[in-house]
């Protein structure tokens, strides 16, 4: 474990660490652009410039701290004099052709660019001839947009599609300041199931969401912590929504209960800093046409009309059966199991089936079953596929994903949803539920780590949520 000194204190470095990683565990700032912890180095930028002072009084030198190993003894300074300098020529440059049009720019509030200016330079260009124009609008995929003009080749898109995702999708064509990257000509880019990942880890504003262009700026929203539901992978996202003190009361108030877009929340144990792009599309998922009102074979009901038809199904039934869903969190699977578990025979059903064009596995994070909460529900109810027994004269579908012509004959029908379904007005009982942003929970994945996602927006009034449904339901059996 070597021993060496940033800014005259002692530091401990992993063997084999860079500069770079040994500065920033120890809490020391680092300015990088084309560095990134989980992607090869590149050392392009020059930012992360640090001056390393010779033995003995001997001259010093300037060298970039994410290619640099640490060696016994070395003293490297990372904000002197003639670092500041060195970082603001190279700021300099990096700036020499970019539009500098963050007015409208989707990176502004989080540009690593915008930071480092205004720390390390802070100027106007010195260039006295015109800039060079670039693609102001490629679209570099269905999903993606490349501004040509702020991109800085750095390169990290290109080494994410090389390493993570492994499409290699990108490259950078052209040399100098006629450098473009480009999607290769054979449609990789566009089937990249991790694609999304470049825009995040763009460090300027070149890469951007077309779901996202131009739809808010951050620093009016807030990111609240939640799970990705899409498979049993559950990575940790960040729920972008508008905050509470910048919510629109005439100009489209429907933003105040929309999700603006979906990042990852980074989490070593579970995904990393990556997700898929079925997860940046979560706001499709939860903004379905809802229901909210409780039926009576399709007749509109109150809360307490439904729950109390409901109980009396659940007391007069002598085989009843329930399907619960692998969307259940953890606090709402242990109440279904105390409240009903001894009174239904009980099946794990999958809510959802690998829909016909997405990656079903691989071999990053896409896992096959795409329900989030498997784990737990086959757990606490075992993982006997469905089944009815001769004389089920009562089936309770907790969530999506049953088909209903396959209901035993003559058996009552009690069913919980989330969404607007034809299978709604079909049941006995009818009561709509709360779906994950308007409540908290922990889903367990499918390796056993649990992840807690968080409340963003209040639940319509007709509709329950399913922990507090289920005590209620709680009902001894009327015939022996
Ligand atoms: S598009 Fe962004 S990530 Fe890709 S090379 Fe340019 S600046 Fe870097
Ligand atoms: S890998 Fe699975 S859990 Fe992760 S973002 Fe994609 S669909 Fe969601």
């Amino acid at each position: 474990m070597p021993e060496f000194f940033i800014n005259g204190q002692p530091v401990h470095a992993e063997k084999g660490q860079t500069v770079m990683q040994a500065a920033l565990a120890a809490g020391f700032f680092i300015p990088y652009f084309c560095w990134h912890p989980q992607l090869s180095v590149a050392g392009n930028c020059r930012v992360c410039v640090v001056e390393v002072e010779g033995e003995g009084g001997g001259g010093s030198w300037s060298d970039i701290a994410c290619n640099m190993p640490v060696s016994e003894g070395m003293r490297v300074l990372t904000d002197s004099e003639t670092v500041r300098e060195q970082r603001k020529q190279i700021l300099q440059f990096i700036l020499l052709n970019h539009p500098v049009d963050c007015g409208i720019c989707d990176k502004a509030g989080e540009c690593m660019l915008q930071d480092h200016h205004y720390t390390y330079n802070g100027e106007p260009s010195i260039s006295t001839v015109p800039k060079v124009r670039a693609t102001k609008y490629h679209q570099l995929s269905e999903r993606i947009v490349l501004d040509n003009e702020r991109c800085i080749v750095c390169s990290r898109c290109v080494r994410f599609t090389r390493e993570i995702s492994k499409s290699h999708g990108l490259a950078i064509q052209n040399r100098g300041d006629h450098s473009l990257v480009r999607a290769v000509e054979d449609g990789r880019f566009e089937s990249d199931p991790y694609s999304d990942n470049v825009v995040d880890i763009c460090p300027v504003g070149a890469l951007l969401s077309r779901q996202f262009l131009h739809k808010a700026r951050v620093w009016y929203l807030q990111a609240t912590p939640s799970v990705c539901p899409g498979c049993a992978r559950g990575c940790t996202v960040n729920l972008w929504h508008r905050k509470r003190e910048w919510k629109l009361n005439h100009l489209d108030p429907q933003q105040n209960t929309e999700i603006a877009r979906v990042t990852p929340l980074e989490n070593p144990a579970v995904n990393g800093p990556w997700i898929c792009n079925k997860g940046r599309d979560l706001a499709r998922v939860f903004g379905r046409p809802r229901a909210e009102q409780p039926m009576l074979k399709g007749r509109l009901a109150t809360l307490e009309e439904a729950a109390a038809a409901a109980r009396r199904l659940i007391g007069q039934a002598r085989a009843p059966v329930a399907l619960v869903s692998s969307w259940g969190s953890n606090e709402e699977l242990a109440a279904f199991k105390d409240a009903l578990g001894d009174r239904f025979s009980c099946f794990v059903k999958a809510d959802h089936q690998p829909a016909a064009d997405e990656v079903v596995h691989d071999e990053l994070l896409i896992r096959a079953d795409k329900n989030p909460n498997t784990a737990t529900a086959q757990q606490l109810f075992g993982s006997a596929p469905p089944a009815f027994a001769d004389g089920t004269d009562l089936v309770l579908v907790w969530g999506e994903g049953f088909d209903f012509s396959a209901l035993p004959r003559g058996a009552k029908v009690i069913f919980l949803g989330s969404y607007l379904a034809p299978e709604n007005g079909y049941a006995d009982v009818f009561v709509p539920l709360s779906i994950q942003t308007e409540r908290a929970g922990h889903y367990t994945n499918c390796d056993g780590h649990t992840s807690r996602f968080e409340r963003l927006f209040a639940k319509p009034p007709g509709v329950a949520d399913a922990e507090q449904l289920f005590a209620r339901l709680a009902v001894a059996a009327e015939v022996a």
